[in-house]
């Protein structure tokens, strides 16, 4: 009977799909601020609501601050647009336009950029914004992308990345979103967020999540301590890694409570055989890469090659705990995913743990992974070829971490 019926099962859900899909929307969007896109369409239809849309909108809300003066509607826009009708206020947003961007910094901005005109009662009274309001609509997407832990150098990309429709200089839009970054920034650091910290030391220390202790094996270490024998405090380190990490390029890291202190990891990168990184276009790609130049001759070693590619993860732990390898190593997927749970900073209780020369220890450990062109698959190297010195040094952290 089932087995009968199922073809009717399936042209009825075939029907209900354009039904669901062309909900008519009422709305009057003459006055509008849209970021990305030629023009608005002339009808408009509400379609099903995207979690991860909705979850990033949530997140600027909560980390400024800002109550929702605005409906929030999946529909058939070029990109987001922010619209003002009366009284009423409405976001927009494409989910075909979101799942061609999954940039997370860059889908935070765009929402954050919309958002910012109606938290700042804009009227785009000329059916589109004037600059000053699209100035402080970029002020607002600077002070969220800080709020929500993007880091500064990505924010100064945004600009760049995607023109608004508005059309406003790209040198001027960045200086706006800059401007709302730094005061964020400093609004972090100001007494009250302080006082707050103090008063819950160890819960924040227990929202920190937590980096695998033994830590997983690994493919190579080094010891960094005659780096940091001047360190008073656990954030002096903290600086120091940030510092150098930043100064060789690993803008994006993640923070974990280990034991007595904290584990910082790197953004998993692609590098060449020798331990040195990849260009700045392929080295944060999932996708193996041979030529870097399109040389005839790259090409032709890159199709007799059978030497697989080589992508690597740093962890740097700084702790008074001694280290071991403890077996099974990882596998790429789980230290790929290390950079999706830990924290974007290091909490100040920790940083305020004093640093003992002698008994604090830093270490790097190297996670590394061999994957085959030939069938894609992805192999822990245990261990790695090449010291952990190499790493550090071929990576030119270890350039950065000036001994004092
Ligand atoms: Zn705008």
């Amino acid at each position: 009977m089932v087995r009968q019926l199922l073809p009717l099962f399936i042209m009825l859900a075939l029907l209900q799909r354009p039904l669901y899909g062309q909900d008519y929307l009422e709305i009057e969007a003459s006055k509008h601020c849209l970021y990305f896109g030629d023009a608005m369409p002339g009808e408009y239809y509400r379609f099903e609501t995207s979690d991860s849309i909705e979850h990033l909108k949530d997140e600027i809300l909560y980390k400024t601050g800002k109550p929702q003066s605005f409906i929030f509607i999946c529909s058939n826009v070029p990109s987001v647009v922010a619209v003002v009708e009366g009284e009423k206020r409405y976001i927009l947003y494409s989910r075909k336009f979101f799942s061609e961007h999954p940039n997370r910094a860059l889908r935070l901005a765009l929402l954050a950029h919309e958002i910012g005109h109606h938290v700042n009662r804009h009227e785009l009274a000329e059916g589109k914004p004037t600059e000053v309001e699209e100035m402080e609509a970029d002020e607002f997407m600077g002070y969220a992308l800080c709020l929500t832990g993007v880091p500064a150098q990505v924010a100064g990309a945004i600009s760049g990345a995607l023109p608004l429709a508005s059309g406003i200089d790209t040198a001027d839009r960045n200086a706006d979103i800059m401007r709302g970054f730094r005061r964020a920034e400093a609004s972090l650091l100001n007494a009250e967020h302080a006082a707050w910290l103090e008063e819950k030391p160890n819960e924040v220390a227990q929202s920190l999540p937590h980096f695998p202790f033994p830590p997983p094996e690994y493919s190579a270490d080094a010891d960094l301590d005659s780096y940091f024998g001047h360190c008073k405090h656990f954030s002096d380190a903290d600086e120091m890694l940030r510092k150098a990490l930043e100064a060789a390029g690993y803008h994006t890291r993640r923070y974990f409570y280990v034991p007595g202190g904290f584990a910082l990891v790197t953004r998993m990168e692609q590098f060449n055989e020798d331990g040195t990184c990849k260009g700045e276009k392929y080295r944060w790609s999932g996708k193996i890469v041979r030529c870097e130049d399109f040389s005839a001759l790259c090409y032709l070693k890159s199709i007799v090659t059978t030497e697989p590619a080589y992508f690597r993860v740093f962890v740097f732990i700084v702790s008074p705990q001694l280290l071991k390898n403890a077996p099974p190593p990882v596998t790429r997927k789980e230290a790929e995913g290390w950079l999706n749970e830990g924290a974007n900073r290091l909490p100040a209780d920790i940083g305020g743990f004093s640093f003992e020369p002698g008994k604090t220890h830093v270490t790097a450990l190297v996670y590394e992974f061999k994957v085959r062109e030939s069938d894609r698959k992805s192999e822990t190297s245990s261990p790695s070829a090449l010291e952990g010195a190499t790493h550090l040094g071929k990576s030119k952290i270890t350039r950065y971490l000036t001994k004092k």
